[in-house]
């Protein structure tokens, strides 16, 4: 039978405040467990919370940036259920009132047509503790320092049909909340969490089919290749005439398949009620608008304002624009020397690899947007061949050095002095006499071998077109 997939994501985010969403205590990863907690995340009976007022502000830019509608009162609720991550019995989320409520992001479907996502809320809530299992298998410890930690939840309605889509809804869900600065969004570090509702149900039909909830994934790759493993374990199932286990499955990387964790718990199942000890959040319609207003110009806004302002092609400047810190990189490059197509392909090409071959960040690498400028400036004015240009960047990565500084420590200025290439292009002419034939014989593709050689000869310093130039010239006689 055809199937249509269904797919919805549940994807939670931690918030980059200073301290907890209900106490003191720093937001902040430490090795040592349970330092960052108090007599209020750790739920001595008698602690009160206090709202953090800076979490809020961020639920309120993300609510926004990711096109909701935003409550002028929302409340928190108390989840009841017993984990031993959870030192109050209790997890303080929104279950009945969300700060945002019905936004969308577009994407592209799997076709290229454009797409709309829908978000059914955006709510806030405290994260829980970690349980951290002995390598024996015999006890379990707890850390406590993440308990408290203010996050908020995206939930997608049920709008995504492949794992692709799931990918690109992930993919702009992220950007945009690295746009309003609310979350690093690192997935490998936990600080974005995705899980998915996934069923399938036969191709026109409008009654949804019994899902299964994937947990665990740990990259956006993860994501796509542990919904299509599911999509074809589903089907099978289907297929054969049996029907879906409602459940919780886990992500297992190593064997590459889902694992099934427990029964899926239902919503009645938490009791939730209105937390008595928390005053609702209250939000002015001034309050929101100046929210709305000082929300940076995000993304696709600003990939159509390179295609027009720097003639960038579509693809370039969506690259540049999916991250905030990549095109802050590229229009600080381009204050400093303006040559906006050679600048991205260096970004997107050059930096980028080094980039994640040192697993390092492009806001915190030690090549800077001038020190990019700089090195344009010197290919342009033949100062360096593009080949050593290459070099000169990696070695100014990795010391920090200014390209300048490191061409003149290294001498590797570019030799365009004609007399001085002249000596060599005619060794390498005597040199190669075979090739010299091939070429007045008519293969004119010889000379690429004789450039490549005087290259060689100069350890790429030869200022190529000058080369070309010679040898052209001197093969002619
Ligand atoms: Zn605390």
């Amino acid at each position: 039978m055809n199937y249509e997939v269904v797919i919805g994501l549940e994807v939670h985010v931690e918030l980059h405040t200073q301290s907890k969403l209900f106490c003191a205590c720093p937001n902040r990863f430490v090795p040592e467990p349970n330092v960052n907690t108090c007599p209020v995340c750790l739920g001595f009976p008698g602690a009160l919370p206090r709202l953090n007022s800076e979490a809020v502000n961020l639920a309120l830019s993300a609510s926004l940036a990711l096109n909701c509608k935003v409550a002028s009162i929302s409340y928190f609720d108390r989840k009841n259920y017993f984990y031993p991550d959870m030192p109050k019995g209790y997890q303080i989320s929104q279950f009945f009132e969300p700060i945002g409520s019905n936004g969308f992001i577009d994407i592209e479907d799997d076709s290229g047509n454009p797409k709309r996502i829908r978000v059914g809320r955006v709510h806030m809530e405290e994260d829980a503790g970690k349980l951290v299992h002995s390598l024996a298998g015999d006890m379990s410890m707890v850390d406590y320092n993440r308990a408290g930690v203010p996050l908020i939840e995206i939930v997608t309605e049920p709008d995504l049909r492949s794992s692709g889509e799931a990918r690109k809804y992930l993919e702009k869900l992220k950007s945009h909340l690295e746009y309003v600065r609310v979350s690093d969004c690192k997935m490998e570090e936990g600080s974005l969490r995705c899980d998915a509702n996934i069923s399938l149900r036969p191709k026109g039909s409008d009654k949804l089919g019994s899902k299964t909830e994937l947990k665990n994934m740990n990259s956006f790759k993860a994501v796509e290749k542990s919904l299509e493993h599911e999509i074809k374990r589903q089907k099978k199932i289907l297929d054969a005439g049996n029907l879906v286990v409602t459940q919780t499955l886990r992500w297992d990387d190593n064997s590459q398949q889902t694992v099934a964790m427990r029964g899926k718990l239902q919503a009645h199942d938490y009791r939730c009620f209105t937390d008595p000890e928390l005053a609702p959040i209250v939000l002015t319609e001034e309050e929101i608008e100046k929210a709305r207003v000082s929300l940076p110009e995000m993304a696709e806004a600003r990939a159509c304002r390179f295609v027009e302002e720097y003639g960038l092609p579509d693809y370039d400047a969506g690259v540049l624009t999916a991250s905030r810190n990549v095109a802050d990189y590229f229009e600080e490059c381009l204050k400093v020397y303006n040559s906006p197509k050679a600048a991205g392909n260096w970004i997107m090409g050059e930096l980028t690899a080094k980039l994640n071959s040192s697993g390092q960040e492009i806001e915190q690498c030690p090549f800077r947007p001038e020190h990019l400028a700089e090195l344009l400036k010197m290919i342009d004015e033949n100062v360096i061949s593009g080949k050593i240009a290459k070099d000169v960047l990696e070695k100014s990565f990795e010391s920090g050095k200014s390209p300048g500084q490191v061409v003149s420590d290294e001498g590797l200025l570019q030799i365009s002095d004609q007399s001085e290439l002249e000596t060599i292009v005619d060794t390498i002419l005597e040199n190669n006499s075979d090739s010299v034939e091939n070429y007045r014989s008519g293969k004119t593709k010889a000379i690429g071998f004789l450039v490549g050689q005087v290259m060689k000869e100069t350890k790429g310093k030869a200022n190529p077109q000058l080369v070309n130039e010679l040898l052209k010239d001197k093969l002619k006689k």
